[in-house]
């Protein structure tokens, strides 16, 4: 009997949700299959940046502004909240004005970056913290979406909009060419796309482990609404981010920035944290986070780590009485050198992983590439 699928898909988090878009938009005819009731793996967990901005110019910015132009489209298709509201990155410091005026003077052609004064970040960000503050670097760049709401609703939009089936609660347990066991029954297709996220033990898992991807934790908070959605103004970061993105290692002031903050404050180099604050759908922020590496990631968050992360955030922020609702910690696949990681074990089957904390951002536009180099390009 012919199969019924062209393509499977394994997971539904947000790679395994652009891969069956690109794949539907080319006529295929594609199955989901996610051992969840729901997803609830990276794709749930993050602040909802697409972030083009902490990528470094060239190919990895370019892929990262595509996929932002991808996810507006889709997210304006199915009706779901997202906020176009851009970034900020505050400068409380010398170092960091400087760093960051370095980072605009020495951008592209045509950059869309500006520098903004002290009075012009608050008419944009009512709340940013005013005490020493110097100015802040502005980008309209970034979409802020609400995790949890697109996980949830675009697999149902996925479903009636391009016929996309799904099927929840079904872990895939083996692969090979043109077949999956799913839940224990056989289900064929003429290609199979991997996209498992940090989970590299079920499936092809000595080559998972070969390839050099390492599973990072993050711990992160959400607060109590602070106002309505929007009432934040852009998506925030500070001083402690630009150590972290690779889009700023070009500017000469870093090195510095970098040292003071390792002999002022060594726990955030002890706990690889940098802070960013976004605003959900309801009006929450999404606060976060820290970075632990390795095979034994423990399954306890630490407390000494989110009073360093609030610490910091009262430096930024100016909101008395900010209530913590929920914490909790999200795992996910980096390689050290790639932005990603593309696998063939065999033929007609793809696994993508090792997109590290920037998964969310380069989704739609990674698979379309991927999709692109299968199929050919239209
Ligand atoms: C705390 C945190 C904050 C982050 N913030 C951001 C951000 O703001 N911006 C950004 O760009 N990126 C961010 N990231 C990174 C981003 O969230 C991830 O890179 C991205 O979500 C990875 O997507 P994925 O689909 O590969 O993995 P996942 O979301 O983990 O999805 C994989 C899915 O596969 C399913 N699965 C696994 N094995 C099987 C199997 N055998 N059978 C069936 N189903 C299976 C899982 O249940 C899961 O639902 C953050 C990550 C974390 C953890």
């Amino acid at each position: 009997m012919p199969s019924s699928h062209d393509d499977v898909v394994i997971g539904a988090g947000i790679l395994g949700l652009a891969h069956a878009y690109h794949l539907a938009n080319r006529g295929r005819r594609v199955l989901v299959l996610e051992r969840d009731p729901r997803a609830q793996g990276a794709s749930v967990r993050n602040f909802g940046m697409v972030w083009p901005i902490g990528q470094p110019e060239g190919p990895p910015r370019d892929l990262a502004r595509r996929s932002a132009a991808l996810w507006k489209s889709v997210l304006e298709a199915a009706r779901i909240w997202h906020d176009p509201s851009g970034s900020l990155h505050l400068a409380h410091r010398d170092d960091e004005a400087r760093v960051l005026r370095e980072f605009v003077e020495g951008s592209e052609q045509g950059h869309p970056y500006r520098w903004l004064d002290p009075e012009e970040v608050r008419k944009l960000s009512p709340s940013v913290n005013r005490r020493g503050l110097l100015g802040a670097l502005f980008s309209p760049e970034e979409v802020c979406v609400d995790s949890r709401d697109v996980l949830a609703r675009l697999p149902s939009w996925l479903a009636s909009e391009l016929g996309i089936h799904f099927r929840f609660d079904t872990p895939v347990t083996a692969v090979e060419p043109g077949r999956v066991i799913a839940s224990g029954d056989p289900i064929e297709a003429e290609r199979i796309w991997i996209c498992s996220g940090d989970e590299t033990r079920v499936l092809f898992p000595k080559l998972l482990r070969a390839c050099g991807i390492v599973r990072c934790k993050l711990q992160m908070m959400r607060s109590e609404p602070i106002g309505p959605p929007g009432s934040l103004g852009p998506m925030l970061a500070g001083g402690l981010t630009l150590r972290h993105y690779p889009a700023f290692q070009r500017c000469p002031g870093l090195p510095a920035l970098s040292a003071r903050i390792t002999q002022e404050s060594p726990w955030f180099d002890r706990h690889g944290i940098h802070v960013m604050v976004s605003q959900t759908r309801l009006g929450e922020l999404t606060i976060g986070d820290s970075h632990e590496y390795g095979d034994e990631l423990g399954p306890f968050d630490k407390a000494e780590i989110d009073n360093h992360i609030l610490e910091y955030l009262r430096g930024m922020l100016d909101i008395p009485g900010l209530r913590i609702a929920s914490r909790w910690h999200g795992t996910y696949a980096k390689h050290p050198e790639r932005t990603h990681v593309v696998l063939e074990p065999r033929p007609g089957i793809r696994i993508v992983t090792g997109v590290g904390g920037a998964g969310m951002t380069f989704s739609f536009g990674l698979a379309e590439a991927l999709v692109n180099e299968v199929l050919s390009p239209r």
